[in-house]
């Protein structure tokens, strides 16, 4: 069996899922389907959710509109009278009773039970879609079937139960086809959770890893991984075949392409994931496996916007490793702020992370007892996979670096963000 996974941009409306039926009815293999949210659907609910916890009675035009782009869809997809219209009908009744009865709790908390709903939809169109083409298919919600721990917005999976219950939803005794949802899941007393944004890949490859599968298939609208984003880099190359550790270190470093965490699943079990183009699904695509070679190897360049860059200074002037360097990343993690680099000098720690300020306000205050804090933002942090001279020129000329790191294989530059960066060559 194969596991297919389709993003918001290949279900945006209704010419992408009949799309997404053209190209699922050429596989005969026994098929996993998972879905995104339609467009920016969970954008459009993140929405709702701020407007509904700030009290404001607009969260329900905000909420009318979600629901007239789906019902549009589902107008041009089965016209007038359908299934699919019921069953959507139910589940926005099932969101709007919900906004209305309940008195809300955390914020994570809520974001999952209300942004989950956009995958809800989206499966259930799509399901209905395939049905209505002859394909046998059964929608599975995946929030019974892949448990997770009540870390909302972030949750993690509890493999050893998940893989039980997934193993057994799907076993292709009556159907050939699955269609489940990307990017959430559920707690073992049923509340749904979220994986993180853009999680729907990760889910992918849990379910691959799951059910063994012989590969997944990440149908996106680039033509696969390219050394690197074309808006920033027009020559950017596509690369045929990538390893999974440079899946990795790419997707880590900020390349958008594939969600981090997506890779690791994949590996534990040898399964290739393909990055193909909906738009052109006769494309070869880009194949992450175990023993590709990065055939020529060419640098790749990967850009992480938004950053903060920190300093810690430990205030008695004690040396910042040893005890010093775990008080530090402990509460890193508390905090649930992710590194995305560390340089440590003899008294100083340099890292750098997403500018998410709330938390590194919270976490600033935490060690502001033992350790004095200044930090830089508006900057950004760009990568250099296999660098050249010439490519560290390309991307640093006219550019104030704020820090440097090199290993063998990788070159990382801080530096101050400019609103137009002009990167191409000369
Ligand atoms: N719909 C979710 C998001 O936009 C998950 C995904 O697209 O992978 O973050
Ligand atoms: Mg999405």
């Amino acid at each position: 069996m194969k596991v297919y996974k389709f993003g918001g941009a290949s279900v945006k409306d209704a010419a992408g899922i009949k799309n997404l039926a053209k190209i699922v009815s050429e596989e005969s293999d026994n098929l996993v389907i998972v879905v995104s949210a339609f467009g920016k659907t969970t954008n459009a609910l993140e929405n709702v959710l701020k407007s509904w916890l700030s009290g404001e009675g607009k969260y329900t035009d905000l909420l009318d509109e979600v629901y007239a782009g789906h019902l549009l869809i589902i107008k041009e997809l089965f016209g007038q009278e359908s299934e699919a219209k019921g069953k959507i009908d139910v589940s926005f009744a099932l969101l709007r009773d919900y906004l209305l009865t309940v008195k809300w709790g955390k914020y994570d908390f809520e974001y999952d039970q209300v942004v989950s709903y956009g995958e809800i939809w989206s499966t259930i169109i799509v399901a209905e879609y395939l049905k209505s083409n002859h394909q046998e298919v059964e929608w599975v919600d995946i929030r019974e079937n892949l448990l997770t721990d009540d870390r909302y917005r972030d949750a993690n999976v509890l493999w050893s139960e998940s893989t039980k219950r997934i193993q057994s939803i799907f076993d292709f005794r009556k159907e050939r086809i699955y269609v489940s949802q990307g990017f959430i899941g559920g707690t073992a007393d049923g509340r749904t959770t979220t994986l993180g944004r853009e999680g729907s890949d990760y889910t992918a490859a849990i379910i691959a890893n799951m059910l063994d599968a012989e590969c997944v298939v990440v149908w996106k609208d680039v033509p696969g991984i390219l050394s690197a984003d074309p808006k920033w880099f027009p020559e950017a190359q596509k690369l045929d075949e990538i390893s999974y550790r440079e899946a990795v270190e790419m997707s880590f470093s900020g390349a958008k392409v594939i969600h981090p965490k997506t890779i690791k699943p994949l590996h534990n079990k040898n399964i290739p994931l393909y990055v193909r183009s909906f738009l052109n699904p006769e494309g070869k695509g880009t194949v992450i496996k175990f023993d590709a070679t990065l055939r020529k190897i060419m640098p790749v360049f990967i850009r992480k916007e938004n950053q903060i860059l920190i300093s810690i200074l430990p205030k008695d002037f004690s040396f910042v490793m040893g005890d010093n360097l775990s008080r530090i990343f402990h509460s890193f993690i508390t905090h649930g702020i992710k590194v995305n680099l560390v340089e440590a000098s003899a008294v100083s720690i340099d890292v750098c992370v997403d500018d998410e300020r709330a938390k590194i306000d919270v976490l600033i205050n935490d060690l502001k007892t033992e350790f004095a804090a200044v930090y830089n933002d508006r900057i950004e942090m760009l990568t250099i996979r296999h660098y050249t001279p010439e490519a560290m020129t390309l991307i640093t000329e006219g550019r104030e670096i704020l820090l440097e790191q090199k290993t063998r294989s990788t070159v990382r530059f801080v530096v101050r963000q400019i609103e137009r960066f002009n990167g191409s060559t000369a």
